[in-house]
């Protein structure tokens, strides 16, 4: 650990001392986590055996809040309030990305941690391997990242969304060996990668490099459908701490189905469906970090209150859960997370939109609600205008065939 690290530890640790507790040891090879919470403060869990501690939620920058729909800039007013209200929580872990509203989220950012001391709060953000053609673009978008974020370095740094594709090309352009070095040089605190992809190729990529961290797309619907349990396991296994992204599958986990919401509330009348699929993931003792999407203020207190302090799932409530999946993954049609990867469309298909429309109404089976917001995309964004290039689906973390997709909602569902 170096310095920067252990005087963010430290001292958030000295902060809570007065109030706080040691919760019991998580148990993974031995001790390596162990939780601190308080009443008012969001849960801590340590990083490994050091003094370094990261709020077990925190605040994914992706889907901040925007001015208005049709006015993709960041909200910096509400984004302002909400960073206070995290801060004050002891939510300070902030993860963007250099794409995330095309530049924006870095940007904003940047500016508004200004307010607070740069030794206070966890900044972590991801090289896009896409965006590069050779070895200097990684160089190029990592002091471009520095300088949005004002920044000198980043707490935590990943390898964005590696799969084979990625991988190769981080190989490639030897990208891996140039934040190596930037960590050697400070500028990175704490190196790892963010992965969508079998675990068959997980295991390949710990295997090559030494890594302090990955995250992986994480949730009691994923758990097997997408394999990440095998994720999980291979990451604990070798020693990784894990900080989960889309803990609520780009938000489908928090509205559910009426069916499967009425067994959760039945369960529980005053808990969210947010902070069920929260619990679920944070109950697993290898996870640092929880990253919401935390869009609204009312997400942001509604989190804070799950996690001040977690309280782990039983085995009860384990049940209640699974018996709520089984009903939602009945009428679930296409298992899009609205990450956006796949845009822009060269011909401008609203993907994710559609993908969520048509989620939508298999669950409700409202066909008038989906016809009248359809209607409202414009007629040459719509399903039927896909050209079929195939572009969307090299980007697609989901692996969603989308053309096939939308070829299939365009023909039930456009006439
Ligand atoms: S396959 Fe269709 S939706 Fe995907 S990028 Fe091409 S035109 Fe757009
Ligand atoms: S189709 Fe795939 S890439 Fe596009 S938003 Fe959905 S999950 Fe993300």
């Amino acid at each position: 650990m170096n310095r920067r690290d252990f005087l963010k530890g430290a001292l958030t640790l000295a902060a809570l001392a007065p109030v706080s507790r040691l919760a019991a040891k998580a148990g993974i090879d031995g001790d390596k986590t162990s939780d601190v919470a308080t009443g008012t403060q969001v849960t801590r869990r340590r990083y490994k055996e050091t003094a370094l501690t990261v709020p077990l939620l925190g605040f994914g920058c992706m889907r901040l809040p925007q001015i208005s729909v049709d006015k993709p800039d960041v909200d910096h007013v509400t984004v302002r309030k909400m960073i206070n209200r995290a801060m004050k929580a002891g939510c300070n872990y902030f993860d963007t990305a250099y794409m995330y509203h095309d530049g924006l989220s870095e940007r904003c950012l940047g500016e508004l941690l200004q307010a607070y001391p740069r030794d206070s709060y966890y900044l972590t953000d991801k090289m896009p391997m896409w965006f590069a053609k050779n070895s200097g673009d990684v160089e190029r978008i990592f002091q471009e990242q520095l300088s949005r974020c004002k920044t000198n370095y980043f707490d935590f740094y990943m390898l964005h969304a590696l799969d084979t594709a990625n991988w190769e090309l981080a190989q490639k352009y030897k990208a891996y060996e140039f934040l190596a070095r930037m960590k050697k040089e400070g500028k990175i605190c704490k190196l790892g990668f963010s992965f969508h992809d079998t675990p068959e190729v997980l295991q390949k990529i710990i295997d090559a490099q030494e890594w302090d961290f990955a995250q992986i797309q994480l949730n009691y619907l994923d758990w097997e459908l997408y394999r990440s349990r095998e994720q999980y396991e291979i990451l604990t296994k070798a020693g990784i701490p894990v900080i989960v992204m889309e803990p609520l599958r780009g938000g489908a986990l928090a509205s559910l189905s009426p069916d499967a919401t009425g067994i959760l509330r039945k369960a529980a009348p005053q808990s969210s469906n947010a902070s069920w699929g929260l619990r679920y993931v944070a109950s697993l003792p290898n996870v640092l970090c929880v990253l919401s999407g935390m869009t609204l203020p009312e997400h942001m207190e509604d989190n804070i209150r799950t996690f001040s302090p977690l309280k782990p799932l039983t085995d009860v409530e384990r049940k209640t859960l699974d018996q709520a999946l089984a009903t939602y993954r009945k009428q679930l049609a296409v298992p899009c997370t609205a990450c956006r990867y796949c845009m822009p469309c060269p011909v401008g298909v609203e993907i994710p939109k559609i993908f969520g429309l048509y989620n939508q109404y298999k669950i409700s089976s409202n066909k008038w609600l989906f016809r009248n917001n359809y209607n409202a995309i414009p007629e040459d964004s719509r399903a039927s205008a896909c050209v079929n290039c195939g572009k969307c689906m090299r980007h697609c973390p989901q692996k969603i065939r989308i053309p096939e997709m939308l070829k299939k909602i365009a023909t039930e569902l456009e006439n």
